[in-house]
């Protein structure tokens, strides 16, 4: 579990302490991303970027039988399962759960301890999980970025700015700055958790000011401002490439919010920290899947699986050897199609993706995106799954299921990061619950909100 302190220490400084503080982080990850094999891998995704399906095809056999060969040779779990013959069909399906209970028989076994970082996802699942990666693959895993960015027209240096979940400052406190600046990637970093009427103002002069290239970041806390741009005429003193979303599920009609407000296109993506698959949208809005990043796969509802169709999404990983994941459920439902796209591209492309359901909390005034709330639940190993039912703007009640290793120190940490994004303002109790059954559709929801709009 993570500690306490680092965040706490940061929270008590003044803000240019944190903005020193925030500039260290960024510099630091800047290496972790951008160095090593982030450069060359990048050269050639761009290289390979509009190569014909067959070339494509070769690309993805060649990585695949990698992959397969790796499993069965390094991995004990897939060492267990005796598999003969070296195809993906002769692979099970596998859920997030026994990932989740036999994590450690998932990592390729020449890597060394020391060799691998380990990544905790599945907040907005309510179902934690820890993923290892080494640092190459996180190099790896950023060039896919860096050449999303690029079709997007920007270049690492660009200014961007970004509506993500960090706690940048504490959230009851509600004077600005509401940002924090990252001076190595130009990159200023917006809060997600003071987002009310009051203080949008602030947020938009401050955009404003600061001209940034790109805007990335949660949907929902985008179309927050965007909203408000339209709504009160508000003027926009420059004119962004492109709106980078991920993490969340938003409406048509939210996009087109977004897009009409910021003059600009909306370049969703959609990925995960399993790092099993990667999918971002052209300027065309055809969400292409990069094949030398994962393949995916249709399990449709009688339980066969398909190369097209419409059904469960199943992936497996092309990038990450040091914790293959093959054949895997990411639990998240959509298209998938090969056709013809007019940016030139010959990749499957993923349509109707029903991902992470996105919804906010509605904490007074404000509006917090289940997204920047998910972040609340990764580290919590002794819960099986988690979700937060408001039925009331002034509380909230969160559900969990406790696994045998829970340990009741796990509660106070929830709460204490619960605390860390909500403040003080909204009543936050914990009910421990059997099991927290999904929606009708098979997706669970992580925010669930009865009785009132938002
Ligand atoms: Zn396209």
């Amino acid at each position: 579990m993570k500690s306490y302190s680092p965040e706490q220490i940061y929270l008590k400084s003044p803000t240019w302490v944190q903005n020193v503080l925030v500039s260290i982080y960024g510099y630091l990850e800047h290496q972790r991303r951008y160095t090593g094999e982030h450069e060359a891998l990048k050269l050639q995704l761009k290289n390979n970027e509009y190569k014909r399906t067959e070339e494509l095809e070769l690309i993805k056999k060649r990585k695949l039988d990698q992959i397969i060969s790796t499993a069965i040779n390094k991995v004990p779990y897939y060492q267990k399962l005796n598999i003969q013959k070296l195809e993906l069909s002769e692979f099970p399906l596998l859920d997030r759960q026994t990932v989740a209970d036999n994590t450690e028989d998932f990592v390729n076994r020449s890597y060394k301890e020391s060799e691998l970082i380990a990544l905790y996802t599945g907040g907005s699942t309510g179902n934690p999980l820890k993923v290892y990666v080494s640092k190459a693959i996180r190099q790896r895993s950023y060039a896919f970025w860096s050449a999303f960015y690029a079709r997007m027209g920007f270049e690492i240096g660009d200014k961007k700015a970004s509506f993500v979940g960090r706690k940048l400052q504490r959230p009851d406190d509600d004077t600005p700055p509401f940002w924090r600046y990252n001076l190595k990637d130009r990159q200023l970093l917006f809060s997600s958790y003071h987002m009310s009427e009051q203080n949008l103002p602030h947020y938009l002069e401050k955009l404003n000011k600061f001209k940034p290239r790109v805007i990335e970041g949660y949907p929902l806390s985008i179309y927050r401002l965007a909203e408000y741009i339209l709504r009160n005429n508000s003027k926009l003193e420059f004119k962004p490439t492109g709106i980078s979303t991920s993490s969340e599920n938003f409406t048509n009609a939210q996009r087109c919010t977004m897009e009409t407000a910021f003059q600009c296109k909306v370049f969703d993506q959609y990925g995960s920290a399993e790092s099993v698959v990667f999918a971002s949208e052209c300027v065309h809005g055809k969400m292409h899947i990069e094949p030398e990043y994962g393949i995916v796969e249709i399990l449709t509802s009688e339980g066969s699986i398909h190369s097209e169709g419409t059904g469960e999404l199943v992936v497996t990983t092309l990038l990450n050897d040091a914790m293959p994941l093959i054949r895997y459920r990411i639990g998240d439902l959509g298209q998938l199609a090969y056709e013809d796209c007019d940016c030139g591209r010959n990749t499957a492309i993923l349509k109707n993706l029903d991902g992470k359901v996105g919804a906010v909390i509605v904490n007074g005034d404000k509006r917090v995106p289940t997204a920047a709330i998910a972040i609340a639940f990764e580290y919590l190993e002794g819960i099986k799954n988690a979700q937060i039912i408001q039925n009331q703007p002034s509380s909230a009640i969160v559900k969990l299921v406790k696994k045998s290793d829970f340990n009741p120190e796990t509660e106070d940490y929830m709460l204490w990061q619960l605390r860390g994004m909500l403040g003080e303002g909204l009543e936050i109790s914990v009910e421990y619950v059997n099991e927290i059954p999904p929606e009708k559709n098979g997706k669970y929801r992580m925010v669930v909100q009865n009785h009132f709009i938002y």
